[in-house]
């Protein structure tokens, strides 16, 4: 995929282009259902792809039908191919699921509006999970959150892609701020330890657990040394 024009992937056939809508969380309002609609029945766009990340593709937009699809769709518009937050994968957890542990669409809510404007060394996503099943993919996300009885399990430098990487296990049992704090501190350490167009599997191959663990995790007073 290419973004020759910001937030719009050429296609296949060399004529087209998609764009992907923001859904956090993978939340769409019914607003925005009916704007999508018209919008796509009023441009002739032939697909609707629902995406692994929770989000939906409208396919096959003509070149100079692209701004004008983004204005009447009246929705932030996500990055392809950008260095920088994709989307914030999240399951249902305790608003909806009967296993849920914490409430994981809040927090992938939270995550999304803290991250969504940063830049970074390469693309970046998150799969936020309400308990240990991780429906929200937590382990092969750059970073992974899941939640159990005792709170909240980050993980870092996980892909599913070409050369799939689980994810390290960074601490457990924390409360929500902690876990805020700590994906902060994460991305703050990979912006100045990282390389341009370096995936964060590929950085933690690079650098290894044990220097993230003196040179990071532990100088933070919640992280408990084993
Ligand atoms: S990860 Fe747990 S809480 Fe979330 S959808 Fe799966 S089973 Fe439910």
């Amino acid at each position: 995929m290419t973004e020759k024009i910001k937030g719009a992937i050429i296609q296949r056939d060399r004529e087209t282009y998609a764009i992907v809508p923001r859904s956090p969380a993978g939340i769409v309002k019914p607003e925005n259902l009916e704007n999508i609609i018209k919008t796509v029945r009023k441009y002739n766009i032939p697909i609707i792809k629902m995406t692994s990340g929770q989000r939906m593709v409208l396919v096959g937009i003509k070149e100079e039908d692209i701004d004008k699809v983004k204005m009447d769709l009246g929705m932030p518009i996500g990055e392809a191919t950008a260095p920088c937050l994709h989307y914030v994968q999240t399951c249902p957890g305790t608003a909806v699921c009967k296993f849920g542990n914490q409430d994981s669409l809040s927090l992938g809510l939270e995550i999304e509006e803290l991250y969504r404007a940063m830049d970074l060394h390469a693309k970046l996503k998150i799969g936020v999970s309400g308990c240990p099943r991780c429906c929200g993919e937590s382990y092969m996300r750059d970073i992974g959150v899941f939640g159990s009885g005792k709170g909240w399990t980050v993980i870092f430098g996980g892909n599913s892609g070409g050369r799939p990487r689980i994810g390290d296990k960074i601490a457990k049992d924390l409360t929500k701020d902690e876990t805020l704090d700590l994906i902060r501190r994460l991305l703050e350490y990979y912006w100045i330890n990282g390389k341009s167009g370096e995936r964060t599997a590929r950085f933690m191959e690079r650098i290894g657990f044990e220097r993230l663990n003196s040179e990071l995790l532990a100088a933070i007073p919640y992280i408990p040394t084993e």
